[in-house]
């Protein structure tokens, strides 16, 4: 399945050029094989920059974007962090390259299924895929030091800042559901929390509940 070399420098140039400078986040990008993340017909287009369809009518994120989100999370080694939003997998592929250990949570069952089979079966074995509302994280997840969220949300909710370990950062598009939103970074500090807006996004919906259809 490995893509053409040419196609793969093409797609780190894109990243660099982008202003993607954490050799870390591009050592990561090289390596975690997008190809496996797509769907089968588009496997051709996987080292393109933009997002494509998957399953249950959600999009597998630009790569530009999961290099900066993940830029912009500053990881360590040692860190816990949470993603919501599982999709196909691939952000928490990358994620899980550059920490301890990834929680992702994903709202359908189809994908959240998948994606766990597809990490296994790729050997990211420092990630647990939970199907689950991302607006209802389970109090015995525990705390993490870095949370990431991969769809919109109109506001952040302050139940989920609390599950920022301090000197936590939390990354997500803030926005109308349809149209495009703000990458927003917030850090807990000693005395509360501290707001950035970075860049315009556009993704899918943050939906309440465990999806009904499969
Ligand atoms: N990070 C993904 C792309 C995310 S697309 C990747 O790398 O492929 C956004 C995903 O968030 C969709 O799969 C959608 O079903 C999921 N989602 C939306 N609202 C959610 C919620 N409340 N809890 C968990 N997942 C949610």
């Amino acid at each position: 399945m490995s893509q053409e070399p040419l196609e793969k420098m093409m797609f780190q140039l894109t990243l660099r050029r982008r202003g993607i400078s954490d050799q870390a986040v591009l050592r990561t990008m090289e390596e975690v094989p997008r190809e496996a993340f797509v769907a089968a017909g588009d496997r051709s287009h996987a080292y393109r920059d933009s997002a494509l369809g998957i399953a249950c009518g959600q999009t597998i994120s630009q790569p530009f974007v999961v290099a900066y989100m993940t830029e912009q999370l500053q990881l360590q080694k040692h860190y816990k962090v949470l993603e919501i939003g599982t999709g196909s997998g691939y952000q928490a592929a990358v994620l899980s390259r550059l920490c301890a250990h990834v929680l992702t949570i994903e709202r359908y069952r189809t994908l959240a299924d998948t994606a766990r089979d597809r990490l296994e079966a790729l050997g990211y074995f420092n990630i647990e895929v939970m199907l689950g509302d991302g607006f209802q994280i389970p109090p015995g997840a525990g705390d993490f030091d870095r949370i990431i969220v991969t769809a919109a949300m109109e506001q952040i909710p302050e139940k989920l800042l609390e599950r920022l370990l301090p000197g936590g950062i939390l990354i997500a598009p803030v926005g109308p559901h349809h149209g495009s939103q703000t990458l927003v970074r917030v850090t807990r500090t000693d005395s509360g929390f501290e707001r950035k807006e970075l860049v315009d996004v556009r993704f899918v919906p943050a939906l309440p509940g465990i999806a009904r259809e499969l």
